[in-house]
Parts: C-alpha cells; sequence; structure tokens
C-alpha cells in the first residue's frame, strides 16, 4: 500500500510559515502584502477559486483586493484595470482568474500583468526566467508539486520522471521544474504513441490532464511515485483526479489524493508568491 502524500497537511505548514514570515515583513517594512484578484463572469467554479483565494491571504495576513467585473467587459477595460493596478503600490500581486470569456484574449492580458506582479508566473518573460533557472517567481501547481514531493523525502536527481500533460499551466513548467531538480524527464500528450509504456518507464508519475482514471494500475510501476494533478468530475459528481486511486495505491511507493493533494498545495504556493513579490517591491 503507497505512502500517503498528504497535500493538506503540507500545504497547512506552507501557510504556516509564510503568515509567519509576513509578521516578520510587515512589522520590519510596514508594508502589507496585497493580492488583486480579478474575476471576469460569474463561473461557479472560478467565484469558489476566488473566494478560496481571499480567504487564504487574509489568513496569512495579507490585503485582499478583489475586482468582480461583469461577463461582457471588454478586453481593453480589463487591461485598463491591469495597468492601474500595475501602477499600485500597495497591489504587489496580480492574478487574472482562467478562463477568460471568449471574446478577450488571454495572452494579451497575461501580457498586460507587470511581469513583477505576476504570482501566476505565466507572464512570457517569466515564462522564460523558469526556462533558465534564473526566475523570481514559479507557477502555482507545478511549484506546489514539487514541494509535496521535497516534502515526502523524494529526490529527484537521476530519476526517471514523466509529466503527462503539456499545458503551458502546469505541463510543461511542471517537466522544466523536473528537470531543474535533474530527473530525467519524458512530456506525453494526446499524441503519445504508447501512454502506458511511458508511464511504466516512471519512477516519479506527474499527471495533469483531465480525464477520471486515466491513469490505471498497470500504467505504474512498482513503488513509484504517483502524483496527481487531476481535478475532474466522477460519474456521480464527485471531485476525483486523473489516476484511479484504489488500484494505483496498492502498486506505487507514494501518492497523492484528489481532494487534499495537489489542490491546496496551489493557493499556498499563491501566498508564498505574493510575499515574495510584496518583498522584491520593498528590496528586502
Ligand atoms: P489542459 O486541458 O490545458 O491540458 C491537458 C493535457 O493533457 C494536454 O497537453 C493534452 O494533450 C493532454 N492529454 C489529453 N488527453 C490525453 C490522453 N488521452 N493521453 C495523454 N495526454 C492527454 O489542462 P491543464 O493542464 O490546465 O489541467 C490538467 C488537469 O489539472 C485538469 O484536470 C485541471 O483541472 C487540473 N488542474 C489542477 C490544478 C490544481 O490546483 N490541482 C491547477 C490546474 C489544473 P495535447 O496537448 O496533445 O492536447
Amino acid at each position: 500500500m503507497a505512502n500517503l502524500i498528504n497535500g493538506k497537511e503540507i500545504s497547512l505548514r506552507v501557510r504556516g510559515e509564510v503568515k509567519a514570515e509576513t509578521a516578520d515583513f510587515i512589522q520590519k517594512t510596514g508594508t502589507v502584502p496585497g493580492l488583486a484578484v480579478i474575476l471576469v463572469g460569474d463561473d461557479p467554479a472560478s467565484k469558489i477559486y476566488v473566494g478560496n483565494k481571499k480567504k487564504a491571504c487574509l489568513e496569512v495576513g495579507f490585503n485582499s483586493f478583489e475586482h468582480i467585473l461583469p461577463a461582457e467587459t471588454s478586453q481593453a477595460d480589463l487591461i485598463g484595470l491591469i495597468e492601474k493596478l500595475n501602477a499600485d503600490p500597495s497591489v504587489h500581486g496580480i492574478l487574472c482568474q482562467l478562463p477568460l470569456p471568449k471574446h478577450i484574449d488571454e495572452r494579451a492580458v497575461i501580457g498586460a500583468i507587470s511581469p513583477k506582479k505576476d504570482v501566476d508566473a505565466f507572464h512570457p518573460a517569466n515564462v522564460g526566467k523558469i526556462m533558465i533557472g534564473d526566475y523570481d517567481f514559479l507557477p502555482c501547481t507545478p511549484a506546489g508539486v514539487m514541494e509535496l514531493i521535497r516534502s515526502a523525502g523524494i529526490s529527484v536527481a537521476g530519476k526517471k520522471c514523466v509529466v503527462v500533460g503539456r499545458s503551458n499551466i502546469v505541463g510543461k513548467p511542471m517537466a522544466m521544474l523536473l528537470l531543474h531538480e535533474n530527473g530525467t524527464v519524458t512530456i506525453c500528450h494526446s499524441k503519445t504513441k504508447d501512454l502506458a509504456a511511458e508511464c511504466r518507464e516512471a519512477d516519479i508519475l506527474v499527471a495533469a490532464v483531465g480525464k477520471p482514471k486515466l491513469i490505471t494500475a498497470d500504467m505504474v510501476k512498482e513503488g513509484a511515485v504517483v502524483i496527481d494533478v487531476g481535478m475532474n468530475r466522477d460519474e456521480n459528481g464527485k471531485l476525483c483526479g486523473d489516476v484511479d486511486f484504489s488500484a494505483v495505491s496498492e502498486k506505487a511507493g507514494f501518492i497523492t489524493p484528489v481532494p487534499g493533494g495537489v489542490g491546496p498545495m496551489t493557493i499556498a504556493m499563491l501566498m508564498k508568491n505574493t510575499l515574495t513579490a510584496a518583498k522584491l517591491a520593498k528590496n528586502y
């Protein structure tokens, strides 16, 4: 039976560390870190994410600035708001909740956020910095996965790592972070010829696809570390990952559950990035 990597517990520890560091930062600089979150439209899942981010901000001692805009907001108005927030010294981090309504170009919006306030690390300047291993911020979900791996006492160096999924938000930066830690990394996607064979090679397998139970026990090497980034709804509407948890946990050495694995880490790393942005702004 696999060891469970408890993301809820680890995320609480990270949030506790951020809270303590924030108190110290405020005391020394008189500056309260501030995170602005923009939501366009009223997608119910996005509303929950934004609410959770606000709660986390207040808990660690940040200011939280929420901007809820109607779905029909124009791209020009949204970028106008971002420019105001870029210039506002009380705002250290800016996050625009994705996805955006179809009439808005996500790339233009991400590109409008000042790279110094880009706490999601989606701006091309920050993506480039991550490629060369010289960065201020790491994207929250892959950074959260790395923290889970570290916290479980697992070393990545020399291990065969397989990342399933190649999105700009999760899969690609995930592969890069594993590479920075000296893993030997393979990236799989929908055109991969024999996904099961690729996955069976993995000492560390990260699933970031968005398909319930795509990763079955026969695709996992005995004793492997299995990290499930997926957030899906099963046939009963229950939250589940990309991994067939009950069968794979019989075979894996370590496994993350869904919920309670990668999900809570994403917000914890967002708090960490916001504190980093505030420190950078104050040359702290
Ligand atoms: P995307 O839809 O952007 O990317 C999915 C990737 O999976 C693509 O690269 C796609 O390949 C690949 N893929 C699709 N089908 C297969 C298949 N049958 N075999 C192999 N690869 C396949 O999703 P995201 O990266 O944004 O998110 C992935 C999952 O992670 C989702 O469930 C999402 O909800 C979750 N998520 C969870 C977060 C958290 O905090 N826990 C945060 C962010 C995301 P191709 O490129 O060829 O199309």
